[in-house]
């Protein structure tokens, strides 16, 4: 399609910021809420009392969600970008966001509620048959492991095939027979991210995960046009958004140099260039794992929605900062 075309506006990048609520660990040490959602699009500082010099900051989105939301409600404000997929239309749904703010707890919200859908889909959808595969990976310092084949080393390759772009080598792609089938094969890839988790220190927060599910569908009994759909559905649960770390300002940049994650900050630099339109301009797909294997379903024809995630502790307040200006940015 061409910039500015008919398509324009649906093309653009969902973004929606989910707000938790204070934990258990963040209330018994007494710390504060920062920030507060004042309308469904407005999330706004709150400066404290022993704030002397209150830092306003007021930040507008396409949809906000505060702590008392429900994920079914977080879902509703990116469903249409995950059902663009059952007619053919790539599409990535993200949880960006630092440590502990709620990304996994989020994407695996969205999943589920992306599997109901889907199966309701096919169910109201008789004269079509539907194949669905799924495959799990994750990237840790580059380094790619599937998730549903833990035989398979931590270092799969990336290949480029001449007709579906970069491929990852050895990668397991199951056959799902039905609903049940897909929350099961979904598990399976938790367990195993789980068991990277405990083998290397700190995974979680340095990994990134993507479920893809491919949904193919074909119309049934017509002679005349047999219309084909191929899409994927990308689930990404990123890595803790403090490892793009060069969007910190000041001193503590240098101390948390070390800790730069390449294909988070290869992400933030391809959506900004997506957001702003930039069709023709170089946009460095190639430079990380993430972006490479994600290609097909970022920009383009290809739908993307980024939940933004955020602690609400006083004590976050610059990481949680930062996540709203690269939420701004990606609009
Ligand atoms: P992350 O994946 O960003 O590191 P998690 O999803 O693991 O963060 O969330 C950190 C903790 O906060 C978990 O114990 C999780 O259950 C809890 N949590 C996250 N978001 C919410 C929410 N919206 N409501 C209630 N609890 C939440
Ligand atoms: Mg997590």
């Amino acid at each position: 399609s061409t910039p500015g075309g008919p398509k324009a506006r649906e093309e653009k990048i969902v973004v929606t910021v989910r707000l938790r609520p204070l934990n258990k660990r963040e209330q018994l040490a007494k710390d504060q809420v920062a920030w507060e959602c004042v309308d469904d699009h407005t999330i706004v500082h709150k400066p404290s009392p022993q704030e002397r010099v209150p830092q306003p900051a007021s930040f507008t989105f396409d949809k906000v969600f505060g702590p008392s939301c429900l994920t079914e409600t977080v879902y509703e404000g990116v469903k249409n970008v995950a059902l663009s997929a059952l007619m053919g239309i790539n599409a990535t749904i993200f949880a960006y966001g630092q440590t502990s703010s709620g990304k996994t707890y989020t994407m695996r919200g969205i999943t589920e509620n992306a599997v109901n859908d889907i199966y309701n889909h096919i169910m109201n959808t008789p004269e079509r048959d539907f194949t669905i595969k799924i495959s799990g990976l994750e990237i840790y310092n580059e380094n790619v492991r599937d998730l549903l084949n833990s035989e398979s080393g931590r270092n799969l390759k990336l290949l480029d095939d001449p007709e579906k772009g970069t491929v990852v080598e050895k990668l397991v792609e199951e056959r799902v027979n039905n609903d049940q089938h897909l929350r099961h094969l979904i598990s399976i890839c938790e367990a195993q991210r789980q068991v990277g988790e405990t083998a290397l220190n700190d995974t979680s927060s340095r990994s990134h995960q993507i479920l893809r599910l491919t949904i193919e569908s074909t119309l049934r009994e017509n002679s005349d046009c047999v219309r084909s759909f191929v899409a994927s559905l990308n689930f990404v649960d990123l890595a803790g958004s403090e490892r793009a770390s060069q969007t910190q300002t000041d001193g503590a940049r240098l101390r948390e140099g070390c800790h730069i994650n390449l294909s988070l900050m290869t992400l933030t630099t391809v959506i900004r260039k997506l957001s702003v339109g930039k069709r023709s301009g170089h946009i460095p797909y190639r430079d990380s794992k993430l972006t490479r294997i994600l290609q097909h379903s970022l920009g383009g024809n290809a739908r993307t929605a980024i939940i933004c995630t955020l602690s609400p502790a006083l004590s976050h307040f610059e990481q949680s900062r930062n996540t709203l200006f690269f939420a701004t940015r990606a609009k």
